[in-house]
């Protein structure tokens, strides 16, 4: 199976904060793999922009390290790393200020598309909007692509949609959640809408309920200081799992186009319930032999933010009424597994007898690691002695399916940048699936803070704290196992 390139037109890509971490890690490296997949033309730049002074060469030098260290397998040779360097080049920008813009504005051409990534602090997106209004760079057709955290609750995303709104419009804002950008994720739309196996059972009279996890092993690492202002609910449930919850719960669009996609995405959000206070879990890690503890890592003793959740929510619509999803995300547990797993109901008489025992349909998605599904089907166990049922997986690991071939699926980055300089904001949410996001949010925080609550601690490498095991058991439920 070979991956079909489609080039995109001459862009010129400005990257606010092209020296820091993210773009380093993925957005460089993730152009680099583009250009050596042919995919982006010849007369594409780059331009990265920050404060620190730099030349040309030295940002190229710094690309290139980059590059090496994060490309991955699928990185070019040094010829073709030379190539894609010939169309990088830096301009020291300061965002809050006035120095630069103009030399910036001499580098950009007319009547090619234009972009500016902010991959620079939240505290910058403003100011960045503004500045590349006042400096005549935001031209009718040029693009915008705003990093996440996009506001802390609604009425900063509010007040930040206003500010971008003064000088973009909503077809030339892109605001990024890489998991749209995931493989798995867009083929959760793929296995929905393009066969007809599922859709019929994609149901509360089929489905028993709903389980996304997002598992990390990591801790709050350097980010200590963002982190405890935020927590695992703003950090992740908002933009990652929320996005992923509708693109399980939504109805079919139309068309797979991005007002289509996004319409029915906002009334998932919309439909979602309160979640009342027994049904969220919120824990902390502990310390764990030299491993300090979470509020060790976010050098506040007295810090009561989550590094794990854990809640049941229900999304109010004639589908799912009465089917629970249960949403699951923290740091240092057990192991680093992203999963949604719709687990189908029993079925309704077992001809096979009490002896057979409980068998259920699972169908698992998994994002991370080895992207790919899994649909658990009930067979016999093979071999003489009687009708004993056993489920075997029926397994698609990408890696597995497309061969070499998957070597050549972009990365969430990527694709997502390149769908950028096409012009398709399918992947990228809307500002106000974004102010529903948190208009749903904001409650439950308000919620725990008015009554005091503090996470509960859970050991390092657990499933998180004992309380979010026991928000399935009373249901007669179980979580599945986090594991690679
Ligand atoms: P970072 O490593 O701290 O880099 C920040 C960048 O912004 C640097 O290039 C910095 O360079 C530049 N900068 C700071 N102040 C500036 C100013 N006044 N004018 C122009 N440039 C300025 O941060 P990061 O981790 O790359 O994150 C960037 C954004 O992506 C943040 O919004 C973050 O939340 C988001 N994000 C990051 C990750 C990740 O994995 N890193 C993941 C998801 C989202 P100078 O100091 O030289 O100006």
């Amino acid at each position: 199976m070979v991956s079909r390139i489609i080039p995109v037109d001459p862009f010129d890509l400005v990257i606010f904060g092209g020296t820091g971490d993210l773009a380093r890690r993925k957005i460089l490296p993730g152009l680099f793999r583009r250009f050596c997949a042919d995919q982006m033309p010849e007369e594409a730049r780059i331009i990265g922009a920050a404060r620190s002074e730099m030349s040309d060469d030295a940002f190229r030098e710094m690309v290139a390290e980059a590059i090496r260290e994060f490309g991955g397998k699928r990185g070019g040779d040094d010829a073709e790393l030379d190539a894609f360097l010939e169309r990088v080049g830096y301009e020291t920008v300061d965002a809050t200020g006035e120095g630069g813009w103009k030399a910036l504005a001499g580098r950009m051409r007319e009547g090619t598309t234009r972009a500016f990534y902010f991959s620079v602090g939240p505290s910058l997106f403003g100011d960045l909007a503004e500045r590349l209004h006042t400096h005549g760079l935001a031209t009718p057709d040029s693009r915008i692509v705003v990093e996440k955290p996009f506001g802390h609750d609604l009425e900063s995303a509010r007040a930040l949609n206003a500010t971008l709104a003064q000088h973009f419009t909503e077809e030339q804002i892109y605001r990024i959640d890489h998991y749209l950008g995931k493989e798995t994720v867009q083929n959760l739309m793929a296995v929905r809408f393009g066969n007809t196996l599922f859709e019929p059972l994609w149901n509360a009279q089929y489905v028993d309920h709903i389980q996304i996890t997002v598992a990390e092993t990591v801790g709050v690492g350097g980010r200590g200081g963002y982190y405890d202002k935020s927590g695992a609910m703003r950090d992740m449930v908002q933009n990652h799992l929320m996005q992923l919850l509708c693109l399980i719960a939504m109805e079919p669009p139309a068309r797979f186009d991005p007002n289509a996609v996004r319409d029915e995405k906002l009334k998932v959000i919309r439909a979602l319930d309160p979640v009342a206070p027994h049904h969220i879990s919120r824990g902390q890690y502990d310390a764990f032999e030299d491993q300090p503890s979470y509020r060790d890592d976010v050098e506040n003793p007295r810090s009561t933010t989550e590094s794990f959740i854990a809640l049941r929510c229900h999304v109010s619509n004639w589908r799912w009424a009465g089917t629970p999803f249960y949403l699951r995300t923290g740091k240092k547990l057990r192991a680093r597994a992203s999963e949604i797993a719709v687990v189908f109901k029993d079925a309704p008489h077992s001809i096979f007898g009490a002896e057979a025992g409980r068998h259920r349909n699972v169908l698992s998605i998994r994002l991370q690691p080895n992207e790919g599904m899994t649909l658990g089907v009930t067979i016999k166990e093979p071999g003489p002695g009687g009708m004993r049922l056993v489920d075997v997986p029926l397994d698609m690991t990408f890696a597995d399916a497309l061969g070499p071939d998957a070597e050549e699926v972009p990365d969430a980055y990527e694709r997502l940048i390149m769908d950028v300089m096409r012009g398709n904001q399918t992947l990228f949410m809307r500002g106000d699936e974004v102010e529903a996001a948190w208009a749903w949010t904001d409650p439950l925080i308000e919620g725990w803070q008015g009554r005091g609550e503090v996470p509960k601690p859970y050991d390092v490498g657990s499933s998180g704290p004992d309380d979010s095991l026991m928000l399935m058991h009373r249901d007669g439920r179980k979580w599945r196992d986090i594991r690679t």
